[in-house]
Parts: C-alpha cells; sequence; structure tokens
C-alpha cells in the first residue's frame, strides 16, 4: 500500500491578524462561542435554521460552520475509493483556526476518515490551535477524536509584539492554553514562532526564545515575518519599526544556537525538534510524498499530479455536491462514471519533478539522495545538476558525503540562493 497524508482545511479565525494573507475568514462573534461549544456536532440531522435558533444568536456563523462541516464530510466521502490501495500515515488539520471547531464535529470527520481510509494505528494526527480558543473539555475531546498532536501559534511572548501584528491572544492566554494541553494528555506539542516583528529587537526575540524552551515543548518552528502584498501590516509598514537586516540576522542565527542549545535539532530550514518528535505530516511535503487536502482551497498532490479546490465557498459547495452525485452514481452502477465538476489538474514534468526533489528535499538537514533520485528519475543526479553542484561544492553551500548532499552550515544561511539555482 503506497502511503497517503491528509490535510483538512478550516478557514475561519477569530479575526484576520495583520499579516495573514492565507486562506480564511474573520467569524467575529465566534471567540465566546467557539469556547462554548462542546456539545455535539448536529450532524445532518438538524437544518441551519433550528441549529441557528438552538444556538446563542449567533446563527450566521454558526450556520456557516456547521455547513462547512457537511461539505467536508461529503468530500471526504466521496474522494475514498481512489484511495483504496493507500494507507493513512499522517492527517493534519489546518487553517484558519480548526481549534475553533467543536469536539462533535471533530469527532465525527474523524469518524469518517477512519471508516473509509485505511489510517494506520501510529498516524500523526496535528490540529492547529490558537491560544484561547480551547478549553479543557474540548482538549479532551480531540483527544478521544484522535488527535495526538497539537500545533500552537504563538508567535512571541511579548504582548506589545503579538498586540501589533493582530493576534488574538496574549501571552498568559497562551500559557493557559499550552497548560490545558499538556494536563489533558498532549505529549506531543509544536510551538510556531516568529522573528522580525514589527518592533521586536534581539533582547526581546531571544527572551522569547527562553521562555519556550523552558516549556520544553516536543517541537518548534520558527519563521520570519514575510510581509505579504495587500495585507494591512504591509500597507502601514511606515508606521513601524521593523528589525534592520542585520538584527534579523541575528535573530536567525540565535534560533539555531539557542534551540541547539536546549536539545532541539535542527532538521528543516525553518523547523526543530527534540529526537523522534519530527513533523511526518511536513516531511511528507518535502519529500514529495502522496497528499490529499480536504475543504476550501486545499492543494493535492498525488502521483505527480496536483491540483486545488476550489477557493470561493460557492464554487466549493458546487464542487463537492457534483462529487458526491458522481460518487453515488458510480456506486448504484458500480462502474465508472464521468461527469461531475472536475477541477484542473497539473501534471508535473519530468523535469519539474526533478525541480521540486531538489529545491523541497534541500530544506531538510538530511539532504537528498543521490541514489534515490536515480531510482525515480533514471539518470544520475550528476549528469542533470552536474555543473550546479560543482559550483554549489566550490561556494560551500552544499556538501556531498557518499550517497547525500545536503545543505552546508553557510548554505542554510542562503538557502534561498541555493534552492533557486535547481529551477531551471
Ligand atoms: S490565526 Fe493564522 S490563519 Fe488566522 S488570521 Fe491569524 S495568521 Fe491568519
Amino acid at each position: 500500500m503506497r502511503d497517503l497524508s491528509i490535510y483538512i482545511h478550516i478557514p475561519f479565525c477569530v479575526r484576520k491578524c495583520l499579516y495573514c494573507d492565507f486562506l480564511s475568514f474573520a467569524m467575529p462573534a465566534w471567540q465566546e462561542e467557539a469556547m462554548a461549544f462542546d456539545r455535539e456536532w448536529p450532524g445532518e440531522g438538524l437544518s441551519y435554521t433550528e441549529i441557528g435558533e438552538a444556538g446563542c444568536g449567533r446563527e450566521k456563523e454558526i450556520e456557516n460552520v456547521i455547513r462547512y462541516g457537511s461539505l467536508l464530510k461529503k468530500e471526504i466521502i466521496a474522494q475514498a475509493e481512489k484511495y483504496r490501495d493507500h494507507q493513512v500515515i499522517s492527517i493534519f488539520w489546518g487553517g484558519g483556526t480548526p481549534s475553533l471547531l467543536g469536539t462533535g464535529m471533530v469527532q465525527e470527520l474523524m469518524g469518517v476518515i477512519h471508516r473509509y481510509y485505511a489510517v494506520i494505528p501510529e498516524a500523526e494526527v496535528t490540529m492547529e490551535a490558537n491560544p484561547g480558543t480551547v478549553t479543557a473539555q474540548k482538549l479532551r475531546g480531540y483527544i478521544t477524536a484522535g488527535i495526538n498532536r497539537l500545533s500552537i501559534g504563538l508567535q512571541s511572548t511579548f504582548d506589545q509584539e503579538l498586540k501589533r501584528i493582530g493576534r488574538i491572544h496574549d501571552y498568559r492566554t497562551f500559557l493557559e492554553t499550552y497548560r490545558l494541553a499538556r494536563e489533558a494528555g498532549f505529549h506531543n506539542i509544536n510551538i510556531d514562532l516568529m522573528a522580525a516583528l514589527p518592533g521586536q529587537s534581539v533582547a526581546s526575540y531571544a527572551e522569547t526564545l527562553h521562555r519556550v524552551t523552558k516549556l520544553t515543548p516536543e517541537h518548534i518552528s520558527a519563521y520570519s515575518l514575510i510581509l505579504e502584498e495587500g495585507t494591512p501590516l504591509y500597507e502601514r509598514q511606515e508606521e513601524y519599526q521593523f528589525p534592520d537586516e542585520e538584527e534579523e540576522r541575528e535573530m536567525y542565527l540565535l534560533t539555531e544556537q539557542s534551540l541547539a542549545a536546549c536539545g532541539y535539532r535542527r532538521y528543516e530550514i525553518s523547523n526543530y525538534a527534540r529526537k523522534g518528535y519530527e513533523c511526518r505530516h511536513n516531511k511528507v511535503y518535502w519529500q514529495r510524498g502522496d497528499y490529499i487536502g480536504f475543504g476550501l482551497g486545499a492543494a493535492s498532490m498525488v502521483g505527480n499530479v496536483r491540483w486545488s479546490n476550489p477557493s470561493q465557498f460557492g464554487e466549493y459547495e458546487t464542487y463537492v455536491i457534483s462529487q458526491e452525485q458522481k460518487e453515488k452514481t458510480a456506486l448504484c452502477q458500480k462502474t465508472e462514471t464521468e461527469g461531475g465538476e472536475a477541477l484542473p489538474v497539473q501534471i508535473l514534468t519530468r523535469q519539474e519533478q526533478m525541480e521540486e526533489f531538489m529545491f523541497l528535499g534541500l530544506r531538510m538537514m538530511c539532504g537528498v539522495s543521490r541514489e534515490m533520485f536515480y531510482k525515480l528519475y533514471g539518470q544520475r543526479i550528476e549528469k542533470v545538476y552536474g555543473t550546479i553542484l560543482d559550483k554549489l561544492y566550490a561556494q560551500k553551500l552544499l556538501v556531498c558525503e557518499n550517497d547525500v548532499i545536503r545543505l552546508t552550515p553557510k548554505g542554510i544561511d542562503v538557502s534561498n540562493y541555493v534552492m533557486a539555482q535547481f529551477l531551471f
């Protein structure tokens, strides 16, 4: 059986962070509801109107979430037949803020995945959670549903820094969420951090690293803020003081040094883990494994074919319903049917596959295998990339040891330059 990973996109957030260009929508009335929403998911049985009336006056938002959950369920079921020969090794609830979901919906959807897909017993099942959106009861419910890894978006331990980027939480709220998660029984927790934030200093970033490592999470992701065009932070960047290039570089170096000193091994350019806790799901992306995405705008790649779900709610709904219809017809006729809304797919050329193999694989500290390259593409890596490799070896940015080619410490520092060399 081939390995498969599943991604589930939950496009709802309490409100939009000022730097965010992800596919997510603000649900301003949701936070209180999210805390209280531990009730059973009513599923198909209850109409949207009834839910609205039964809820606490936040009809529209509740209706949207319930409706979205129903679509996810249909989509998961409709796609299952195609993946009969796959075993699911990881599931990732991302967003958005998946931890806004009540346990009822999560349990229902996890149950559906287990019923329709061959999930291995030791599968890694991650949920992204934002501080302040979970209760002890919700967290216990997630564990019952099979979530065994929590990824908490902290970003900074300084309230002013969090405020400037529009996060909904403060540091105290994060600490409470972290404590609740440990008490609920999460033994595998990631904490997301960000460097190069407006108003952040090298000293405050160092203190954030110090405070976080003292909590001993199993995994830490540390990315630099990227100002994306069209976001409020981008538009208002003149109003803020950002760390300069030198400070940003100091923060970058500090991350590796201080995390290494606390027992975290860098295994990807921006990801660090204690032994045995590397994120299996993300490794599938970097190692070009098969994954399918469910939900609004979710991306998939199976056997070098890539596609994405529609990113508009209306179009996504039409697509899911057509897939469900197609599946039902196929089951009745016990045959494959044509029809249904087809999504445009991109079939990756051999050259594109080789490029991805290099620039995704080299993100990982374990590097890329020359033998694997030969096995996959029938050519020696030196035959395809000889000139580029020689240049990067000479610049001491890459090193080749037996079967493995990987970044040197100097190469990690200028990884964007290195990766760009492999794009034709
Ligand atoms: S919590 Fe994440 S997805 Fe939601 S708005 Fe903030 S950055 Fe975007």
